[in-house]
């Protein structure tokens, strides 16, 4: 069984798709995850995040990102090396949005994706997924927010993890994040034409699970 799980930052995906693997017994994966381990990737190495031709030669040199299953949850993997802390600040999701608009890196990570998902069942969430990874999942959702929300989201996650957040700073980045994400030429942030939105902006994370499992029949 595969489950397609999209829709802009902060909308709730990955601890809404990190339960709901738990409840239905698949593997989670998280390829948001895939597109910030490239973007700090290319930060560390002084690669320009937005030049297509030089981040398919950073990735043909040879780049691996595997998820490791740890007691407090997923760990990032780039080349051996836990990076999940550093993937998650403000400015590696900008650089990771930057190469997520690059068709070299899309064409590395969906085949990635695609390989990793196939014969197993798989909950996985991103932008693309419904539309492009996994266009033939048996379910598929796209999980919403206003703005505000989802800025308020980030703000907790980012003081969860003792980072410094500033409400307006991170609207406006999750603003722009948006509209790079939802204009590119490469797979844009698209609602699959199959797939059921969900509005999470008075949804807890137990809800919109429960949600979810009502429209699969899993209630
Ligand atoms: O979901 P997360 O905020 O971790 O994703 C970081 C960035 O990676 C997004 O802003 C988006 O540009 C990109 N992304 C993507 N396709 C995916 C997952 C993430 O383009 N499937």
């Amino acid at each position: 069984m595969h489950v397609a799980i999209d829709g802009p930052s902060g909308a709730g995906k990955s601890t809404v798709a990190r339960r709901l693997a738990r409840e239905l017994g698949c593997v989670y994966m998280d390829t948001g995850a895939m597109y910030r381990a490239v973007g700090l990737l290319a930060h560390r190495l002084g690669v320009d995040d937005r030049d297509d031709e030089a981040l398919g030669r950073m990735l043909e040199a040879g780049v691996e990102i595997r998820a490791a299953l740890a007691p407090e949850g997923q760990r990032t993997l780039l080349n051996g090396e836990d990076v999940e802390d550093q993937i998650r600040t403000q400015e590696i999701g900008m650089a990771a949005s930057n190469v997520a608009a690059c068709p070299s890196v899309r064409r590395a990570l969906v085949a990635m994706q695609r390989q990793a998902a196939q014969g197993c069942d798989v909950v996985m969430d991103g932008r693309d997924i419904g539309t492009n990874v996994l266009p033939r999942a048996e379910h598929k959702f796209f999980l919403t927010a206003s703005p505000r929300v989802r800025a308020q989201r980030r703000c907790d996650e980012l003081r969860a993890r003792g980072q410094a957040a500033e409400f307006d700073q991170i609207l406006r980045e999750v603003q722009e994040r948006d509209e790079q994400d939802m204009n590119r030429k490469e797979s844009p942030l698209v609602r699959a034409a199959d797939a059921v939105e969900v509005r999470t902006d008075d949804l807890g994370i137990d809800e919109v699970v429960q949600v979810l499992l009502a429209l699969m029949g899993r209630a």
